[in-house]
């Protein structure tokens, strides 16, 4: 999702005490950030942000961190997160990939990663969020028994992560090509692109993987 720039995002981005806004500082100490020591979930891509907003509501006892690259998206997420009562959720106007250099090694708990771009072509295969290059930032910032849960339409990108994921030294703990209709759609909370896509009646995949080499 790449939106038209939108005037002045910069600045109401700077202005909102939702974002933190130097990252790279509270590496190694997110639980001063949020004031607890609750374990710690990120959403790289997360869009418009409904899915984690959704989640921090959910989960109070859990903290959240929304990661999204482009200034235009995340302003949309700050409209919709002005209009929720969250304490522990809060976003990151950052790359995905720079991950490492914001979250100290075991800081994170579980990372989302929902409906990213397939970049079919061969030569952009390293731009995946599933790619080995990203697979080795999450191996840097996650718990030794931290988990990745990635949802797709996309059957190839799907097929092709169900093998780069185990090429990288991770064990695929769960899977389906349907999530809807399997038994891992219980207590599933769902995406705006999830939402779009079922209401088109397209399958949605479903992978939860974990390090089999413990760091
Ligand atoms: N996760 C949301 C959902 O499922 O509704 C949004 C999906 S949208 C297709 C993917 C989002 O990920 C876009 O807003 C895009 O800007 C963001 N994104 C893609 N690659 C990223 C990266 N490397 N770092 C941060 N954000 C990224």
């Amino acid at each position: 999702m790449r939106l038209r720039h939108i005037k002045g995002a910069e600045q109401q981005i700077a202005e909102s005490p939702f974002v933190i806004h130097d990252p790279e500082e509270q590496k190694g100490h997110w639980r001063d950030v949020f004031g607890n020591d609750h374990p710690i979930e990120i959403e790289g891509g997360m869009g418009k942000g409904k899915f984690i907003m959704d989640l921090a509501a959910a989960h109070p006892d859990v903290n959240y961190l929304g990661i999204e690259r482009y200034s235009s998206v995340l302003l949309r997420a700050l409209q919709k997160r002005a209009e929720r009562d969250l304490s522990n959720i809060f976003f990151l106007c950052i790359d995905a990939k720079e991950m490492a250099d914001y979250f100290a090694p075991g800081e994170v708990s579980r990372i989302y990663l929902n409906f990213s771009a397939p970049w079919p072509k061969d030569r952009h295969a390293k731009r995946r969020l599933t790619s080995p290059v990203f697979m080795e930032v999450y191996d840097s910032i996650l718990k030794p028994d931290g988990v990745i849960e990635f949802k797709t339409d996309n059957r190839g990108l799907f097929e092709y992560s169900l093998e780069s994921i185990p090429a990288a030294g991770w064990d695929i703990l769960a899977h389906t090509f349907d999530l809807h209709r399997s038994d891992m759609a219980e207590g599933n909370v769902m995406t705006e692109y999830e939402t779009k896509f079922a209401s088109e009646g397209k399958p949605i995949c479903k992978l939860v993987a974990s390090r089999s080499r413990q760091p």
